[in-house]
């Protein structure tokens, strides 16, 4: 192991994994000039060793402490710990590389005790600000080393400002505070506990506090939800005081570069004059913006405007940034890239793009697909003029629904019922309950709150100090304007406005914004894999077309027969005894489909469609046995002798139709190689809807797709005859119509024998869904309701392989499919149109195997355009870094 404590002056912001996020920008900050108190951090490392081996890594860390510490009295000139002069003081701050907002506890003004609380009130002439100083050391000391909680000390907080007759901290007179500083002792005493007076010892006892914090649930939680490996370790940063409590030439406060929540340019945050610490994020007074330090502090407002802008050019993203004033000198606390809702990460892409500030295939890795996804959730309809019951500020967008639950263990406990969270503030051990919820409303807070910040990166809405609910936990209700709302009532919460609504309020579906819709045209520029859209009628279509599909991957014609006007004409087929009944049914169902697939031709402007045959077992057309032997028991009480006869042939049909797994029964191609007429009919649909178009003057371009092939014979039987088909309406038309034959590949004998199927077939499309199935030999449906759970919470399995493709088995499977089918034909077109070709990453996966395209569902597609820009950009960076 290296070096254990570093410098600010020795780090940089590459090192992250050793100084973590917080002593990583210290480090930067100092580096670039910027007015950073003077301080030292211990690396990730020592808090890794000293969870393994505890004290005895304290005893090696010390002395390397001490020296340090000496080395921050000679640039300070104070000294710690001394009888004389200014002391010096430190706050003792933890900061992993992933920001974990709130998760792990600071103790500030270390180095006071009993005596030099007194040097420091003579030295610096200000004994509030030495008093006070001292009551939030006991304070947190207390809370957060010894694990007294913070409660006793605000109760006692309280009690004196009431008996005081006064509203905030800082009427407190320094009497007041000294008093304080007694009765903070006492609770000690009551606890048992001891306030080390050594202020070395509470050094080395707050390191400690803070390498143990790495474990506690909270923050155990907090990485379970975001991913976070649990052997990274927390820094320990060591930095010298300065004090944002001297006074009203003193404030501290914290701010983002833009604002966090549109994007918008502009510097936005908040500050409190004469305060320390977390009083703003902690909602003790309110706060005042940003803009106000214009008229309080003038020149300080602009150097700290300035250092946002230094600080933007220098890590070219939004910062965040943390900071205090003392007598009218900044100083920077904290700086770390700014969480943002999706729209502003949109936003700020494309504006540090047009800045000149990244390059266009950064713009693109600086949104997470999951952003866009959220961009296209739904929003609440605001003309359907629903009043609102209370209005806060709009914290994070998007609307949610649900049922009100007043704590986080409920709403962790609500399993898969919608829930909206609310408080009247969070804190960091209801990370749980707001993973769980939909959304989370609070009556008290801003815009920096811990909700406001937790839920805009998990990209939940958030609406935050709605002053005008009260909420009564023990009732366990709330009421506004003489409304009550009690627990397990339902609520809407609109994120982007701050209204609360009662009941479900109507949504609407989104549009791209015109960053959005910019950024995907970069996206599609740098993508080497196009992006489809499965879409099953000309509504669905446009849609496709307008978020952007190169083209239909999946068109499912079975969806065609279910609708109301041709179930009746489909059920006859079905039902048919002899070929000539059979064609007399399906001659009803060949205008239907041809006006389907001419309408999804026109909306597709002469992309390629692939069209499916039928696919599903016919008895899913039918009736439910039980349903109709009711129906029949019905008819016949009331001696409608032609109904009864009708609905038992239905029956004798759907008897005969019974499979015991029609999974694996009589569906896909086998439907057509025993009842060609179907596919003749389809066939002959699909080309004289595309010579509809053609003779229009438009382009078409149909792909025709048999479904559940897993032999050689299969396909070529099928294609030879409708061919035929083809040919005819061809003839017929009199127009060339360029279609193409093609399969899905959903079996694993079909990716086995890819090489000779690829003789009879242009195209191959994955259909995942069953090849998955297949390939576990999982029935999806089952697996999901019974088994699945238990084996991703046992890690059996480690994601769901229907959600994300099972790149070692079924992908595998895939690679020797394009592998031999390529060989057999090398122009082969291959897709995949599985519900897998909308998740990120296994559209990585798809590129990485050489498939031409994707083809998901139609709002996936703005989001799989952007993974598949994103996946060819990471494979470029990762094959040069190989290099
Ligand atoms: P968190 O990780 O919860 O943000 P920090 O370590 O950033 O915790 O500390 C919280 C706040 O304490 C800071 O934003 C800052 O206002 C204050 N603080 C920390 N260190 C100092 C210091 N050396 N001087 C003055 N204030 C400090
Ligand atoms: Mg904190
Ligand atoms: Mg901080």
């Amino acid at each position: 192991m290296g070096k254990w404590v570093y410098l600010f002056e020795e780090g940089n912001a590459s090192m992250k994994d050793l100084l973590g996020g917080k002593g990583a920008g210290l480090a930067e900050m100092t580096n670039i000039g910027l007015p950073v108190p003077p301080g030292f951090t211990i690396t990730t490392e020592v808090c890794n060793l000293y969870l393994e081996n505890g004290d005895k890594v304290i005893e090696e860390l010390w002395p390397m402490v001490l020296e340090k510490v000496k080395v921050i009295e000679e640039r300070t000139g104070k000294k710690f710990g001394a009888q004389s002069g200014l002391p010096l003081l430190f706050s003792v701050r933890s900061g992993a590389k992933f920001s974990m907002p709130g998760m792990m506890d600071t103790v500030l003004n270390i180095g006071l005790n009993d005596e030099i609380v007194e040097l420091f009130s003579k030295e610096s002439g200000n004994p509030r600000l030495a008093y006070d100083s001292y009551r939030r050391l006991l304070q947190m000391f207390g809370d957060i080393v010894l694990g007294m909680g913070i409660h006793p000390f605000e109760n006692e907080l309280e009690i004196i400002k009431a008996q005081k007759g006064i509203k905030n901290d800082v009427e407190l007179s320094v009497d007041d505070l000294k008093e304080l500083v007694g009765r903070y002792k006492k609770i000690y005493e009551s606890e048992g506990k001891v306030f080390p007076q050594d202020p070395f010892v509470q050094l080395k006892m707050a390191i400690e506090a803070v390498f143990k914090s790495w474990n506690v649930p909270r923050a155990i939680s907090y990485r379970k939800i975001n991913n976070i490996p649990d052997n990274l370790g927390t820094a320990v940063n060591v930095v010298s005081m300065v004090f944002g409590n001297m006074g009203d030439d003193s404030a501290t406060g914290v701010a983002f570069t833009r604002d966090p929540k549109t994007g918008e340019k502009g510097v936005f945050g908040e500050y409190l004059l004469d305060a320390q610490g977390e009083d703003v994020v902690a909602g003790i007074r309110t706060p005042k913006p940003i803009s106000d330090l214009k008229d309080d502090m003038p020149e300080v407002y602009n150097e700290l405007l300035n250092i946002c802008k230094v600080l933007e050019d220098h890590y070219k993203d939004m910062q965040d940034i943390e900071f205090t004033i003392e007598k009218g000198k900044l100083y920077m606390l904290q700086v770390r890239t700014g969480k943002r809702t999706p729209g502003a990460a949109v936003k700020l892409a494309m504006d540090f793009l047009k800045e000149g500030l990244i390059s266009e295939e950064e713009a693109i890795l600086r949104v997470e697909p999951s952003q866009v996804d959220f961009l296209l959730h739904p929003r609440i309809d605001v003309s359907s003029k629903l009043k609102s019951i209370a209005k806060g500020l709009g914290a994070s967008p998007g609307a949610a629904t649900g049922k009100v639950v007043f704590d986080a263990d409920l709403a962790a406990k609500m399993g898969d019922e919608d829930v909206i969270l609310v408080r009247p503030e969070t804190v960091p051990d209801d990370i749980h309950g707001l993973a769980a919820a939909k959304g989370v409303l609070t009556a008290r807070g801003g815009m920096t709150s811990h909700a406001a910040v937790v839920a805009r990166g998990m990209g939940k809405p958030a609406v935050v100090g709605a002053e005008s609910i009260k909420i009564d936990l023990n009732e366990r209700s709330f009421t506004v304007n003489g409304e009550t709302i009690k627990e397990f009532d339902v609520i809407t919460i609109d994120g982007t406005s701050g209204n609360v609504f009662k009941g479900v309020a109507p949504l609407i579906m989104p549009e791209l914004s015109e960053d959005l819709q910019d950024l995907l045209v970069l996206a599609d520029k740098v993508a080497k894999i196009q992006v489809r859209a499965n879409a099953d009628t000309p509504e669905d279509a446009r849609r496709s077309y307008e978020f952007g599909a190169k083209g239909i991957g999946l068109c499912r014609t079975e969806h065609m027969f279910m609708a109301q006007d041709r179930l009746p004409a489909m059920q006859e087929m079905i039902v048919a005894e002899t070929i000539e009944e059979r064609k007399a049914a399906l001659e009803k169902l060949l205008p239907m489909q041809r006006e389907d697939f001419y309408g999804i031709f026109k909306e597709m402007k002469g992309y390629p469609v692939i069209i499916r045959l039928l696919d599903p077992p016919l008895h899913e057309f039918l009736p439910k046995r039980e349903i109709l032997k009711e129906e029949i028991a019905q008819h016949e009480k009331s001696g409608e002798k032609e109904l009864v006869e009708k609905k038992k042939r239905l029956l004798r049909r759907a008897e005969t139709l019974k499979e015991s797994n029609p999974m694996m029964g009589f569906r896909g191609c086998r439907l057509g190689l025993v009842y060609p007429e179907i596919n003749e009919m389809q066939v002959r649909a699909i080309l004289e809807a595309a010579a509809m178009v053609i003779k229009e003057g438009e382009r078409v371009f149909p792909e025709i797709m048999v479904p559940l092939v897993g032999h050689i014979n299969e396909i070529r039987l099928v294609r030879e005859k409708l061919e035929e088909v083809a040919k005819e309406v061809i003839s017929e038309q009199g127009v060339q119509i360029p279609y193409l034959f093609g399969t899905m590949i959903e079996l694993p004998r079909a990716a086995l024998r890819a090489d000779e199927i690829a003789k009879y077939a242009k195209f191959f499309s994955f259909g995942t869904n069953d090849l998955t199935q297949m390939t576990f030999g999982f029935s999806r449906d089952d697996a999901e309701s019974k088994f699945l759970p238990v084996y991703l919470e046992r890690g059996i399995l480690p994601v769901n392989p229907f959600q994300t493709l099972d790149r070692d088995g079924v992908g595998e499977l895939m690679k020797i499919a394009v592998e031999r089918g390529r060989c057999a034909n090398a122009d082969l077109e291959i897709g995949i149109c599985g519900e897998h070709g909308g998740d990120p990453d296994s559209i990585a996966f798809c590129y990485e195997i050489g498939l031409n395209y994707v083809s998901c569902s139609p709002f996936r597609v703005p989001v799989a355009r952007l993974a598949a820009a994103r996946a060819t950009i990471l494979a470029k960076v990762r094959y040069e870094s190989d290099k």
